[in-house]
């Protein structure tokens, strides 16, 4: 394939965009070559600028679970864009999408929109330290709770694929509020809770973790933290981020039938658009201003534009539920049809796979933690692979440490179209 006009492109936006992305890990630095430009997409489709189509297992790193341009959501912001982007008042359409939600998912009666991921996983943490009076927070090796301060130890993600889990400008007196524990691993977090007894505030992990590859929760841990948080009055803080809405109509909470007391989201409820944001019982929300003293605010948040496509989104996904079985059923082809080839082709390789969230490691043993996840990087293996898959058309996300996401709008065509270029690339590795 040629990649004249990207790469002409990405010479311009280095000009005047650090690293000429917005965005890490968009840069291929980790796997090397010049970042594609994308001119249009529809359905499972990418079309770039120099004209290539590309079948998408990023669509946006999660948002588009119908695949893009899904027309019911363009219908919904093309429909408010002609009445005004913005107002700073309250409008009617919060209160729907939020409605909405709180019907789909378990156990919270209200939600606060946000603009990112990284914006409701920030605002959780600080609506828990307000509620329990408490500083300190447990959060897991490996796991991506966004970019703000106190999640930068040890994260997963673009964080860890440039090599700064740990990044500069995260002060010493932020870091030493962040505890991190291993990720599966029950014995160590009640360490932990035993050694900062009554200074934790809330323990936040992705409850099936998606920034170190997809790792699913081991049997019980999502329970035993439950359990921890029970007797210690501690906060278990799901960052729904990636499976709110996507491993089911009310994510993990439903899917796993464990209960966070404040969850998070982001991606897929915005249908595309900027949106995060973080729910809880009311008991927990009302300690949220204008109510209660923990203060959180946004000039932009709740945007019509935003919530148009959200709640056209989640409307999709509530009103046809069937949808969530079809997901997960393509995503069981794609992974019984990658394994055989991959077998058959003697590679060592893992698939983790939880629903519709799915990742390739390029090792033997289990994938449960950060440091088999890293272990199972093998990023020599890893680059010729996604580069292999880019030069047949398909586009998966440029690092060993992402999950890769399937929408809805792939077709079992394009599924086998994949699989067979698998095996294709198989053969080079
Ligand atoms: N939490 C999780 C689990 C995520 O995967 C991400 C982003 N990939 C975030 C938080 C941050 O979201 P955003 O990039 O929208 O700030």
């Amino acid at each position: 394939m040629i990649y004249k006009r990207s790469s002409e492109l990405f010479a311009l936006a280095q000009k005047v965009i650090p690293g000429g992305v917005n965005s890490p890990v968009r840069a291929f630095k980790a796997v090397g070559g010049d970042p594609i430009f994308i001119k249009k997409a529809e359905g499972p489709y990418l079309y770039d600028e120099d004209g290539n189509k590309l079948i998408d297992y990023i669509n946006s790193w999660g948002p588009l679970i119908l695949g893009h341009a899904h027309k019911p959501v363009i219908d919904a912001v093309i429909d408010i864009a002609k009445k005004g982007t913005s107002f700073g008042t309250p409008t009617e359409i919060e209160t729907k999408i939020a409605e909405l939600a709180v019907k789909m998912v378990p156990n919270i009666d209200k939600i606060r929109m946000v603009n990112s991921g990284t914006e409701a996983t920030m605002s959780a943490v600080r609506l828990a330290r307000g509620f329990t009076g408490k500083e300190k927070i447990i959060k897991f090796a490996g796991c991506y709770h966004g970019h703000s301060d106190s999640f930068l130890i040890q994260a997963g993600s673009g964080a860890v694929t440039f090599g700064t889990p740990n990044s500069p400008g995260v002060t010493q007196g932020t870091a030493k509020d962040t505890l991190l524990a291993k990720y599966n691993d029950l014995d160590n977090v009640k360490e932990l809770v035993e050694a900062n007894k009554d200074e934790i505030s809330c323990i936040i992990l992705e409850p099936v973790a998606g920034n170190m590859g997809c790792i699913p929760p081991a049997e019980g841990f999502l329970e035993g933290l439950r359990k921890i948080c029970d007797e210690t009055g501690i906060l278990l803080v799901f960052d729904e981020v990636m499976t709110g809405f996507r491993l089911a109509p009310g994510g993990v909470q439903e899917r796993m039938g464990v209960n966070a007391d404040i969850v998070c989201f982001g991606k897929v409820i915005g249908g595309g658009l900027p949106v995060g944001a973080f729910a809880a019982r009311n008991e927990i929300m009302e300690y949220l201003a204008p109510v209660g003293p923990v203060y959180q605010a946004g000039t932009l948040s709740g945007n019509p534009l935003a919530m148009a496509a959200g709640l056209a989104m989640l409307t999709e996904l509530d009103s046809k539920r069937e949808i969530f079985e079809s997901i997960d059923k393509k995503t069981a082809y794609l992974h019984e049809g990658m394994e055989k080839v991959l077998t058959e082709n003697n590679i060592d390789f893992t698939i983790n796979r939880v629903g519709s969230m799915i990742s390739v490691h390029f090792g033997k043993e289990p994938v449960t933690d950060f440091a088999s996840a890293a272990t199972s990087a093998n990023l020599g293996t890893f680059n010729k692979f996604f580069h292999g898959m880019l030069e047949n058309g398909i586009y998966i996300a440029p690092s060993a440490y992402e999950t890769w996401f399937i929408s809805d709008a792939l077709s079992y065509e394009d599924l086998d179209k994949t699989i067979e270029t698998v095996d294709k690339v198989s053969k080079t590795l």
